[in-house]
C-alpha cells in the first residue's frame, strides 16, 4: 500500500458543471486530511507538459458556483500510447503525486485505468458528464444541471411555439444515452421524445402529432429530439415529418454547447462535494482504481475496470410510458 502524501487532481474530457465544486471537495478534504495537492492542469495533457499548481484551501474559494472547471480540460491523443503515459509519469514521480484523483467520463476513465496499472499509483474516479451515461453511478456530475438548462430553453420555445403555432424540435445532447432527452422532455411536457435507445419510426410519430392535432394541440407542439436518435438528429426528423406531413409551419433548434454551461445546480453541487471528499476517503483506506458514484442515497464504489467495460440502462419504462400517457 502507498503511503500518500501528495494528491493530484485533475478534469479531463468534456466538461461539466459541478466539476469545480469536485475539486473544492477534493482539494479540502485531502488538506483536512494533513495531505497535500497538486492541481494537473488540462487532464492529460497537463501531466505531459508537467503543468501543475500547487493547492491551497484558498485555491477554490468561490469557485463551487461556477461551470467549466478551473483546472481546464483537454483531449490529449499522445496519453493513448505508452510513450506519452511514460512522459505522463516521469512529471508526476517528479511533482511527488503518489495517488490521483481523475474527474472525467469514459475515455478519462480508460486513461486512468492503464496509468494505474502500468505505474502502480492508486486513482479514484469520479463520473463527470452531462450525458449521465457513465455505469457505476444514478447520476453523473452536470446532468442535473444540463437537464434544467434544456428545462428553461424548452420553457422558452413554447412560448413561440404557442403564439404561432408552430411545431418545434428541439435537439438536446446525449449521443448514446436519451438521459437528457427524456427527464427535460418530461419536465418540459414535449409532445414525444426520441431517444437513441429506441427507435421511433417516423410514421407513427406523424400519427401521433395528427392525433393530438385533433385534440386541439396544435398550438403548443414541442418534440424533443436526442443528438444520437436513430432518425439522425431534428434535421432530419423535421426534413422526414415536413414531406410527409406538410400540415404544419416545423421549425429546428440546435441547443448544443449551452448545455455544457452554467452554475451547477444543488443537486450537483451536493453530489460533487459528495463524491469528491469520498475519493480522497478511497484513496486513504488503500482503495486503488475505483470509480466513486450514487446509489439511492448512497455513495458506493465500483472497480474501474467494471465501470469501462459495462453500459447501464439508466431510462425507466414508467418514463417511457409517462411520456405517452401525459400528452394527451
Ligand atoms: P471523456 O472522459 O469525457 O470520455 P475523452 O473520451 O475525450 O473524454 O477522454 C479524455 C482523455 O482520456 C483523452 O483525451 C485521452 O487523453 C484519455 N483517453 C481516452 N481513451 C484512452 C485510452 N484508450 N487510453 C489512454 N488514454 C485515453
Amino acid at each position: 500500500m502507498v503511503n500518500i502524501k501528495r494528491i493530484g487532481v485533475f478534469t479531463s474530457g468534456g466538461d461539466a458543471p459541478g466539476m469545480n465544486a469536485c475539486i473544492r471537495a477534493v482539494v479540502r478534504t485531502a488538506l483536512y486530511e494533513k495531505l497535500s495537492v497538486t492541481g494537473i492542469y488540462q487532464g492529460y495533457q497537463g501531466m505531459l507538459d508537467g503543468n501543475f499548481t500547487e493547492m491551497t484551501s484558498r485555491s477554490v474559494s468561490n469557485i463551487i458556483q461556477l461551470g467549466g472547471t478551473i483546472l481546464k480540460t483537454a483531449r490529449c491523443l499522445e496519453f493513448k500510447t505508452k510513450e506519452g503515459r511514460a512522459k505522463a509519469y516521469e512529471n508526476v514521480k517528479a511533482a511527488g503525486i503518489d495517488a490521483l484523483v481523475a474527474i472525467g467520463g469514459d475515455g478519462t476513465f480508460t486513461g486512468a485505468d492503464f496509468f494505474s496499472k502500468e505505474y502502480d499509483i492508486p486513482v479514484i474516479c469520479i463520473p463527470g458528464t452531462i450525458d449521465n451515461d457513465l455505469y457505476g453511478s444514478d447520476f453523473t456530475l452536470g446532468y442535473d444541471t444540463a437537464t434544467n438548462t434544456v428545462i428553461e430553453a424548452i420553457d422558452k420555445i413554447r412560448d413561440t411555439a404557442a403564439s404561432h403555432e408552430r411545431l418545434f424540435f428541439i435537439e438536446v445532447m446525449g449521443r448514446d444515452s436519451g438521459c437528457i432527452a427524456l427527464n427535460a422532455g418530461i419536465a418540459g411536457g414535449a409532445e414525444a421524445i426520441l431517444l437513441p435507445e429506441k427507435e421511433t419510426a417516423i410514421d407513427e410519430l406523424i400519427a401521433h402529432l395528427s392525433a393530438a392535432d385533433g385534440r386541439g394541440k396544435k398550438s403548443s407542439s414541442i418534440v424533443i429530439v436526442a443528438e444520437g436518435d436513430q432518425n439522425g438528429g431534428a434535421y432530419n426528423v423535421a426534413k422526414k415529418v415536413k414531406e410527409k406531413f406538410d400540415y404544419y409551419d416545423t421549425k429546428v433548434s440546435i441547443l448544443g454547447h449551452l448545455q455544457r454551461g452554467g452554475s451547477p445546480s444543488s443537486f450537483d453541487r451536493v453530489l460533487a462535494s459528495r463524491l469528491g471528499f469520498a475519493a480522497v476517503k478511497e484513496l486513504l483506506k488503500g482503495n486503488n482504481r475505483m470509480t466513486v458514484g450514487v446509489r439511492g442515497n448512497e455513495v458506493v464504489t465500483t472497480p474501474l475496470e467494471e465501470a469501462i467495460n459495462n453500459k447501464e440502462y439508466k431510462l425507466s419504462s414508467d418514463m417511457l410510458e409517462l411520456v405517452q400517457v401525459l400528452a394527451i
